[in-house]
């Protein structure tokens, strides 16, 4: 761990936005420092007025001390990020200013100071804020400037100062507009990288649910079982897969036209989301069939989870309004054996339901011996009002 993180761990603690406040904190407390050295240096050589290089420190050190608490807390004040940069920003011209006044024949050097200033709030001011700063910069600059020969004519020469100034102003106006566009140019970044992740967010989810049920589609759950099958561990866990086909779809469709079928397959879906459990995962896999995938359950109990499904789907019913419509389906239910890849499985679920069909639908159909096969028999559904 170096100086840097451990002060920043115990100065910032965790949080990621109080760590990058603090950090900057720690950049500006630098630049504090090596401008005090510079001031007092030029005291040592009697080029500076102890005097204000005695205030100057006073300022910048209780002023320093006073912003790392504010930012400590800036949360509970209710101040924004930005707000915190400005009042930094103000306080920095202050300084720079009266470490101008304090300073000899090189106090031109301290008005880069006030570049600095405005290149550090680029980056949470926006374009009118910076503006706004290197205006205030350039009055309070002119103002100070101004006063100095007045106040001590026999250090200050009007037109040096009158110089010092406009080179000042000219470079400070350009700064500020162009830290302004740059802040505009992040801001766009910004809510452009937004819109992209919306926009990825969206197709993701596009690509990957049935658009009429909103189920996961069958891509998904390719790709669920697939990932999830590299990840199995031998026999530690039990995992079911069901495939199911609604009954004598043709002939709802038939009868109540396609519409009426599109609303018997989300009424379905709703079913099933109603009365699955969280960890079960239902797809549409195409046209009436659904499968199920039914992760770290026994076929015992995921022939009870489909066959408490089978009997609130038969007791459903669909109001139209030319009467209601009640349907069933049949199903396939395997448990997968130990290192049993999953199409074997998606395959032997197909056989079962294909033999549910042939016993007369409205049935879950496992490979598990006696006593579970079970279900009203043939589909008692009536298709009509
Ligand atoms: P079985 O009990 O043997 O499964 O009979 P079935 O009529 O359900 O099976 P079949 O395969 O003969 O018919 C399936 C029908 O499902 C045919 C097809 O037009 C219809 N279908 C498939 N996808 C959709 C859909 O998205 N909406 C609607 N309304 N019908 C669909
Ligand atoms: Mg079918
Ligand atoms: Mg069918």
């Amino acid at each position: 761990m170096t100086l840097g993180t451990w002060l920043l761990d115990k100065a910032a603690g965790n949080d990621k936005k109080m760590r990058r406040l603090v950090a900057y904190w720690g950049a500006t407390a630098l630049l504090y420092a090596a401008s005090l050295t510079f001031f007092w240096v030029e005291v040592r050589f009697g080029k500076a007025n102890a005097g204000i290089a005695f205030i100057f420190t006073g300022l910048v050190v209780t002023g320093e001390i006073a912003f790392l608490l504010l930012i400590r807390n800036f949360e509970r004040l209710g101040l924004s990020t930005a707000q915190l940069s400005l009042y930094q920003s103000w306080f920095a011209i202050v300084c720079i200013a009266l470490s101008y006044t304090g300073q000899g024949p090189l106090r031109g050097a301290t008005l880069l100071g006030l570049f600095v200033v405005l290149i550090f709030s680029a980056f949470s001011l926006k374009a009118r804020e910076a503006l706004s700063l290197s205006i205030f910069a350039i009055v309070f600059l002119g103002a100070t400037m101004c006063a100095m020969p007045f106040t001590a004519p026999q250090f200050f020469d009007l037109k040096t100062e009158l110089l010092h100034f406009m080179l000042a102003s000219s470079g400070l106006l350009v700064v500020g507009v162009i830290t302004g566009r740059l802040n505009n140019l992040q801001a766009s970044l910004k809510a452009q990288r937004e819109e992209l992740r919306t926009a990825a967010e969206a197709n993701r989810k596009l690509a990957t649910t049935d658009e009429l049920t909103a189920l996961p589609n069958r891509r998904y759950m390719t790709e669920l079982l697939r990932h999830d099958e590299q990840r199995r561990t031998g026999a530690v866990d039990s995992i079911c897969i069901a495939l199911i086909d609604l009954d004598w779809f043709k002939k709802i469709n038939d009868e109540h036209g396609h519409d009426a079928g599109d609303e018997v397959l989300k009424q379905f879906a709703r079913l099933g989301r109603q009365h699955l459990r969280e960890s079960d995962v239902l797809a549409r896999w195409g046209g009436e069939e659904f499968l199920l995938y039914l992760p770290g359950t026994d076929l015992r109990s995921a022939h009870a989870v489909l066959e408490r499904l089978r009997s609130q789907v038969e007791s459903a019913r669909l109001l139209r309004h030319a009467g209601e419509i009640a349907f069933t389906f049949s199903a396939g239910l395997v448990e997968l054996a130990a290192e049993e890849p999953v199409e074997q499985g998606i395959r032997r679920a197909d056989g079962l339901l294909y033999d549910a069909k042939l016993k007369g639908r409205n049935l879950v159909e496992t490979d598990m011996e006696a006593g579970l096969k079970t279900g009203s028999g043939p589909s008692q559904a009536e298709h009509g009002a």
